[in-house]
């Protein structure tokens, strides 16, 4: 057969520089992973082809017999996972997950309040410039000044306030828990929903490291491909029968058309890893990894949001270091570990500058680093942000490079030849 080498030898050569730089260097960006071999099986097969809107058993196009048996599996592993009772499997993306469950439960014009983009919220939770800032009524609640910590009585104060529809819990870069059952109390108190992004935190969820947040949220939605370790895609689930009708008619036709069965294949098998006793283990490396180096970060003089993590991402503040996220992100991708520009909270830069970065766990954790290694990501981070803009700023940064380089030679992955 002809592989994609030969028949198109420019985008082969692309695929495997991406494989060499993701093999080569630490990614340390909080939002990816590396998923499995047979994830990415599964996403690459001829399930690519079908059509199949609808759900299983009620579908609009013929031949969906087999599409239909991935489909429930990837269902029903993803309701063991989380102990839901209902589970939607085809929102492409997370951004799609949650502009459904904006559907189920909302119409435009309605007032919905999420925690700020400014102090660790997603675009799509009511960000300005998302279509959650444009089609609602946003109202933003953040964190304390002081210690980082989401501002509960603020939270409260505000859906008093403004009665919102829909209150939304979850970040992307808040690296404490998260008191969901606070959250539902004062939902409760003012009639509003309670929705809930696992996005980040989910694959600790499922490995019973972070609170369930379903026992709480009228509704939960996510990603796959985080700390969940599965293709890219979004998922909704509900324990209440009539969101669930609500959830599957905006996510189809709602919002999206055909489902990608071949992402939901992926998607089942990543269920299925993550229902493993490994999971478990490999979430609790997750988890102490980025304590790890947090703790070396801070031993280091850096400044730590809230002081440290729960979580497998930590939200680290730079200006002790007088660098700026920008600066910083830049100067590591040289070195050969990435990592993203993150702002802290009340922030003094441009969200294109920023005063911090944020790391996360999951990716390196998956080829094996230990303890041992997040020590020393953390030594690596300090040793090239403290040379910055001195003499010793290039060979600090080559030999750095050249380290990262030994130590992730030490920790293969995807140790097999794109064709
Ligand atoms: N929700 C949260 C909390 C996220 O952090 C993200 C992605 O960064 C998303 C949703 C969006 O996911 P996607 O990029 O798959 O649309």
């Amino acid at each position: 057969h002809n592989s994609l080498q030969q028949i198109d030898p420019e985008v082969s050569a692309i695929l495997n520089d991406e494989l060499h730089r993701q093999q080569d260097g630490i990614e340390l960006i909080a939002s990816e992973n590396m998923a499995s071999l047979a994830v990415m099986e599964a996403q690459g097969s001829v399930l690519t082809n079908k059509y199949a809107e609808g759900l299983p058993g009620k579908r609009y196009y013929g031949g969906c017999v087999e599409v239909d048996r991935v489909e429930d599996l990837a269902r029903t592993r993803l309701k063991e996972l989380f102990s839901a009772q209902f589970a939607n499997v085809q929102p492409h993306s997370g951004a799609n997950a949650n502009q459904a469950a904006f559907m189920a439960l909302a119409k435009p014009g309605d007032t919905i309040l999420g925690l700020s983009l400014a102090a660790g919220g997603h675009l799509t939770h009511g960000a300005a410039p998302n279509y959650s800032g444009k089609w609602f009524h946003s109202v933003q609640y953040g964190v304390h000044r002081d210690t980082g910590l989401i501002n509960y009585e603020e939270v409260e104060q505000l859906a008093k306030a403004h009665k919102p529809r829909i209150i939304v819990a979850g970040s992307s870069a808040y690296p404490r828990v998260i008191d969901f059952a606070r959250f539902r109390a004062i939902a409760d108190e003012v009639g509003a929903y309670l929705m809930v992004d696992m996005a980040h935190f989910a694959g600790l969820v499922a490995a019973g490291l972070y609170p369930n947040p379903l026992p709480h949220a009228h509704i939960v939605t996510s990603t796959t491909h985080k700390t969940l370790r599965g293709p890219r895609g979004g998922v909704i689930l509900t324990n209440d029968a009539d969101l669930s009708k609500k959830i599957n008619s905006a996510v189809f036709p709602g919002l999206q058309g055909g489902p990608l069965m071949h992402v939901i294949a992926a998607k089942a098998v990543a269920f299925g890893e993550a229902l493993k006793p490994e999971f478990k283990l490999y979430q609790q490396s997750v988890l102490k990894n980025s304590q790890v180096l947090g703790a070396e970060l801070l031993k280091r003089g850096f400044d730590i949001v809230t002081g440290g993590t729960d979580s497998h991402l930590i939200l680290v503040d730079l200006r002790p270091k007088k660098v700026t996220g920008k600066v910083a992100e830049a100067a590591l991708e040289k070195a050969g570990i990435t990592a993203n520009k993150n702002a802290v909270p009340f922030d003094p830069e441009s969200p294109f500058v920023t005063s911090g970065i944020r790391l996360g766990s999951p990716a390196a954790t998956a080829r094996g680093f230990g303890v041992e290694e997040f020590q020393e990501i953390g030594r690596f981070i300090d040793e090239v942000l403290t040379t910055y803009d001195t003499p010793a700023e290039a060979e600090v940064s080559q030999r750095v490079h050249a380290e990262v380089q030994e130590l992730c030679r030490r920790f293969p992955i995807y140790n097999v030849a794109y064709p």
